[in-house]
């Protein structure tokens, strides 16, 4: 039995390929697979939360003979497996025109958290959908890469609001067999791939496969029948436990990872750490050249010059340090695995300014690799300040720290009714121009009346979806009547509505606007021109602090002297992600500079004529123009006086420029200064901040001399 036939278990001989296109995430990002997967069945679509698999196990089969004889739907269908099939095979990408000469191998891209689509729920936030963006730009442009992960096999958590108002963490059930993945078995079908040792046993590793366009992800589990009850555990949730929990899944993650690459047989030639989580990779393939009979500066140096790494994290606290017991923990004893002593093992990851039997994952990555960078200018200068340590004597401007900003993958952001626009203005084939900053300057020339009739749409689709998914809880999770009102079903589709979004991080500041209740009430329920707001997000598990504010916030959706017009909607994910940045008219960004790497969801909105209020902080500070949105100016002095200031910004910014320009109208009711700002929102994001400009910088600055594995000028720490 093959595994497509395991997982759908019926479809007729003239749609055979339609397992092919459900197995392969790519129809996400394919307008004419996505057209023919909700023909099949629109309301399983939707019930299912489009997730084909799913609804092909469920569908009639009566259903599917039928859509065999329908010539519409054939012609979508046909459409469909001939994308699919030039997404895998194509010969003419950019990566192959662009370096022809390059040769086969490939970069190996790992990273904690994917989050390429909701149906698979191995991710928490923007890193993971970052990664999934970045792979499904690879696939787009040809970049040979292959992804490595971890399978949570029960996921990340999903959210749960008490009648106070208190996030509770539960488990839905997970269920493989409804996700495009495949176990990988060896020749003789053994499901353990490979084997590491760490904490007194030896840990038997599997692996998954899922396929995006072209990019194949390896998804690591330990959860085998061989292994230890503990060491089951070890791969079934994201940020699931403890530090030490934590170590433990990065070690498989880094280890594992190289070893099930090394087994399946994939020929790497460059490794790319997406954040420090992944940094053990790094030693494992130092031990490698060690255990060929390479001396260890010689290994280091091979190691450093086809490595990349890309940190995130802003702040120090953010970083992965563990202590010299749990690094003992790990590694058993067993130094001499990886070719060297204790003390040389120790020193890869040590920090100058910390205790000396500290590990860093960021300080191990830096010296293990050449090409260094963070996601934002602002955030590559920071990096750079923050790392003097290494370079001492050394100006942190000379430091060799880059920086490539974050963007989104635009097919899969950009709603289909705003591509559909762009079709009709710039010609079918469009997408194949979008690589020439020129060709934004198109948006211009977009009709005011039709892309507000879009907007509009959009936003009534979203405001349908709430009160959908608020009659479904209503009655599955028996909520009481008054959280119908907190979930947004009085939300009105004529009133400016404000979109904010993210995980419940404190520097985030999801309750900067409720310092003053009385300002925002004024805010809120003017009778002219009331303002909404929509919030959703989940606060890590451990963070109390975070809770707090997603409960305060809670309960002032259900406070009547705010009308309805704030709510929370629960559970957010890619889907409701998708929902929310296509469908409100203000993306509100209220980092505490600089604290904010990059941010992402911002260009998901723009790109859908949403345009951004923002600190000044992450991608914004090279994202905005003064045409495609709002800034507020940057705070400086202890957080309680930057809070302070940007709360008096933000309401400034919202009573005298925002909202005027969103209620002005001329004869025909449109608001047309505001939708020349929606207009500069999509060139501006189009033309920058996209997944598909980033991995063409990654291609060009680092994968192709990592590739080669260039070791002139090389410019390693010197401590
Ligand atoms: C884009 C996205 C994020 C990241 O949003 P930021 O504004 O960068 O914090 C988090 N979660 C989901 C589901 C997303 O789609």
């Amino acid at each position: 039995m093959t595994f497509a036939e395991g997982k759908i278990p019926f479809l007729p001989e003239r749609l055979a390929g339609l397992a092919d296109v459900a197995l392969n995430l790519s129809w996400r990002w394919n307008r004419s697979a996505r057209a023919m997967l909700k023909a099949i069945d629109p309301a399983l679509w939707s019930l299912t939360r489009h997730n084909p698999v799913e609804m092909l196990r469920s569908v009639d089969p009566a259903r599917l003979v039928e859509c065999a004889s329908d010539p519409r739907f054939l012609a979508l269908y046909d459409e469909a497996v001939a994308s699919l099939d030039s997404a895998r095979e194509a010969q003419d990408t950019w990566y192959q025109q662009t370096f022809p000469d390059i040769g086969s191998g490939r970069i190996a891209y790992f990273c904690a958290e994917f989050g390429m689509h909701n149906s698979i729920p191995i991710y928490s936030g923007g890193l993971g959908v970052l990664a999934g963006d970045h792979c499904k730009s690879a696939s787009d442009l040809g970049v040979p890469l292959v992804g490595v992960g971890l399978l949570y096999t029960k996921g990340y958590f999903d959210q749960k609001i008490s009648l106070e108002g208190w996030q509770e963490d539960s488990d839905e059930p997970f269920d493989p067999s409804i996700m495009p993945l495949t176990r990988l078995s060896t020749p003789e079908g053994s499901p353990v791939i490979a084997t590491i040792h760490g904490w007194g046993r030896e840990i038997q590793v599997g692996a998954w496969r899922l396929r995006a366009g072209r990019v194949d992800l390896i998804l690591l589990d330990t959860d085998l029948p061989g292994n230890d009850d503990q060491d089951r555990e070890l791969t079934r949730k994201l940020y699931g436990g403890g530090q030490e929990y934590r170590l433990r899944q990065e070690w498989i993650l880094g280890i594992g990872g190289v070893r099930v690459l090394r087994s399946l047989g994939v020929e790497v030639s460059a490794f790319h750490a997406n954040e420090g989580h992944a940094a053990f990779m790094l030693v494992e393939r130092v031990a490698e050249l060690i255990r060929e009979g390479w001396n260890h500066d010689d290994a280091v140096a091979e190691v450093r010059s086809r490595s990349v790494f890309t940190t995130h994290t802003p702040v120090p606290a953010g970083h992965d340090v563990f202590s010299g017991r749990q690094i003992e923990d790990v590694v058993d004893g067993r130094w001499q695995d990886f070719g060297m002593d204790e003390e040389a093992f120790r020193a890869l990851g040590r920090h100058p300014d910390l205790e000396p039997d500290r590990f860093h994952m960021t300080a191990l990555a830096i010296r293990l690799c050449r090409w260094v960078n963070g996601v934002s200018r602002i955030h590559g200068e920071l990096t750079r300040t923050s790392w003097t340590a290494l370079w001492p004597d050394r100006e942190p401007s000379t430091l060799p720290i880059g920086h490539i900003t974050n963007g989104v993958h635009l097919p899969t952001w950009m709603s289909r009714r705003v591509m559909t626009m762009l079709d009709e203005l710039c010609g079918a084939g469009w997408e194949r121009r979008i690589d020439d900053p020129e060709f934004w300057n198109c948006v211009a020339e977009l009709d005011d009346d039709a892309l507000w009739g879009v907007h509009m749409k959009l936003k009534y689709e979203l405001l349908s979806f709430v009160r959908e998914q608020s009659r479904q809880r209503w009655r599955t999770h028996q909520w009481d009547a008054s959280h119908l009102v907190g979930s947004g079903t009085l939300l009105n589709p004529h009133t400016l509505t404000i979109g904010f979004a993210r995980r419940f991080a404190t520097y985030k500041r999801a309750n900067l606007l409720f310092r003053d209740i009385a300002r925002l009430e004024r805010l809120l329920t003017n009778e002219q021109y009331p303002v909404q707001l929509v919030f959703a997000g989940k606060a890590h598990p451990a963070d109390d602090q975070a809770k707090g504010i997603l409960q305060q916030i809670f309960h002032s959706t259900r406070d009547p002297k705010f009308e309805g017009r704030v709510a929370f909607i629960e559970d957010y994910d890619l889907h409701v992600a998708h929902r929310l940045v296509q469908g409100v008219d203000l993306w509100l960004n209220l980092p505490r500079a600089p604290l904010e790497a990059s941010g992402t969801s911002g260009m998901k909105a723009a790109m859908n004529g949403v345009p951004q209020l923002s600190t000044f902080d992450g991608w914004w500070a090279e994202g905005y123009t003064g045409a495609n949105g709002w800034t507020l100016p940057l705070a400086k002095g202890e957080d309680a006086e930057v809070d302070a200031a940007d709360h008096e910004a933000v309401f400034n910014v919202l009573e005298r420029e925002v909202v005027p320009r969103y209620y002005r109208r001329d004869d025909e009711d449109l608001p047309r200064e505001w939708i020349a700002t929606m207009k500069a929102a999509i060139r501006e994001s189009g033309r920058f901040f996209t997944t598909r400009r980033m991995v063409q910088d990654y291609a060009r600055d680092y994968y192709l001399p990592a590739l080669r594995g260039d070791k002139a000028g090389d410019d390693p720490p010197q401590r």
